[in-house]
């Protein structure tokens, strides 16, 4: 990353731009302020020495003689123009003609000017009317002390201000990062994790803004892991599941072609062809069912549904599964109910834990009822069957699992019934809860909310 592009230059930047305009704006007022009050001061040690001088002045005739303690520059007009006296003749001021003549008409005036040997000063007379005379009194400062200090003073006030910049741009600088360091930290730890590595987080230190935005980016690369794993197993239980099928498929024909057949020979090769392919569907269908489902892709047709009519359109699919095991097969108590769901997505999810029960229930009975309570309706599922060991039940729910593969999978089942079961129950906003004994049946428990 280009550094003139990054956060810490622009900050620093603009940190530094702000404080130069403003000491800039406070150094130019300092300056013509103190300006104003030395001119100012200067123009009153003057008018203060006109009136002192004023207080000294003796006239005999065209003779005046004026008591100059301080050793002033001062020049003493008629006022006819013509000069009566000055403390130092060497200095020559080339329009102090002009200033006498302008003070005699309208009266006090300052003025500046340069003298002849490039002395600048600033003037200050008046008239000064005794009962004897009338004179104009001219008074003169040399201003190049003014002007030096204000030199100095807008030196010193420069070097400051491009000091303050700089120390502000530098502590910028210095702190912005380290405030940037956890971001940079965060972004190598980000480049570095990659598909094959998402096992891997940011480190998170404070509990901060950055903190909680690492916080945020962790939990973001947590649900890609899980979507990239979900992803993974999919593929690696489709192609597992998919492979025993494929290699009977495979054999059979293999063994069908080795030689001449009959007729016969023919049909049964080609009938376990078409079993094993309807299994292969029946597989690929349920895992693309639940890939659709969970990426949400599987649309959900809500309307109120009636349980109790529910299982009465289910119940002549039940009656022959039943009947085809000699099951005792029955509807115990069921509670009106209404709920909000898929009429279709309930059926199978039902259909799928009442096939269940009766492939793992060689003999005695498989009941269903329903009872309301409170905002729920739990709809059971009860088997006599041969029931499933504490070490299993808690993996029954995931994909392909199944307690006993080979009876299982010779019964037709595929080892997904459960899951999407309890997906279908989960898109419904319910649950399905299992409790099971060895030997002595199970019973799996619909949680569903009521309308
Ligand atoms: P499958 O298609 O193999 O039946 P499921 O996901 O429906 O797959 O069930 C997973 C496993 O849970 C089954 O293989 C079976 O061992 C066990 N199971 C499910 N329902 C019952 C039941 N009612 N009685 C005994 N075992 C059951």
């Amino acid at each position: 990353m280009n550094f003139f592009s990054s956060i810490k230059f622009r900050l620093t930047r603009w940190y530094m731009g702000t404080m130069a305009v403003t000491l800039l704006v406070i150094g130019i007022g300092a300056f013509f302020l103190m300006s104003y009050n030395l001119h100012r001061n200067l123009d009153e040690s003057l008018k203060v020495r006109v009136s002192q001088l004023r207080s000294s002045i003796e006239a005999e005739g065209r003779r005046i003689t004026i008591e100059n303690r301080a050793g002033d520059m001062v020049w003493i007009y008629w006022l006819d123009g013509s000069l009566a006296g000055s403390s130092d003749p060497s200095i020559d001021i080339p329009d102090i003609y002009e200033l006498v003549k302008r003070i005699a008409w309208y009266g006090s005036a300052f003025h500046d000017t340069k003298a002849k040997d490039g002395q600048e000063l600033r003037l200050f007379g008046d008239m000064i009317q005794t009962e004897e005379v009338s004179l104009v009194v001219v008074v003169a400062h040399p201003t190049a002390e003014i002007t030096g200090l204000l030199v100095n003073f807008a030196y010193a006030l420069g070097v400051s201000v491009l000091a303050v910049i700089l120390f502000v741009g530098v502590t910028t600088l210095v702190l912005t990062s380290r405030v940037m360091k956890p971001v940079e930290q965060m972004t190598r730890a980000a480049q570095e994790i990659s598909v094959k590595d998402l096992s891997r987080r940011i480190a998170v230190g404070s509990d901060d803004e950055l903190g909680r935005l690492g916080q945020t980016l962790n939990s973001m690369i947590e649900r890609l892991e899980e979507a990239f794993d979900r992803q993974r197993q999919f593929t690696a239980d489709a192609s597992h599941e998919l492979r025993t099928p494929l290699s009977i498929i495979e054999a059979e024909s293999t063994l069908a072609l080795s030689k001449e057949r009959n007729a016969n020979e023919y049909q049964k090769s080609l009938e376990l062809v078409a079993q094993e392919t309807s299994y292969m569907a029946e597989i690929i269908n349920k895992m693309l069912f639940l890939a659709r489902s969970e990426a949400g892709k599987e649309p959900l047709n809500l309307e109120e549904v009636n349980l109790r009519e529910l299982f009465a359109e289910l119940s002549p699919d039940m009656e022959v599964l039943c009947r085809d095991k000699g099951l005792d097969c029955n509807l115990g108590p069921f509670d009106e109910a209404f709920v909000q769901g898929d009429v279709i997505k309930l059926k199978q999810m039902f259909l799928n834990l009442w096939n269940n029960a009766v492939r793992y229930t060689a003999s005695g009975r498989v009941a269903t009822s329903a009872i309301r309570n409170g905002k729920t309706v739990t709809v059971t599922v009860v088997d006599t069957g041969v029931g499933i060991a504490p070490e299993h039940l808690p993996h029954i729910f995931e994909r392909f699992y199944r307690v006993d593969n080979s009876r299982s999978r010779a019964d037709g089942g595929s080892g997904l019934g459960l899951v999407i079961a309890r997906h279908i129950a989960e898109l419904h906003g319910g649950r399905i809860e299992v409790e099971s004994r060895v030997g002595e049946g199970t019973t799996f428990a619909v949680i569903l909310p009521l309308v």
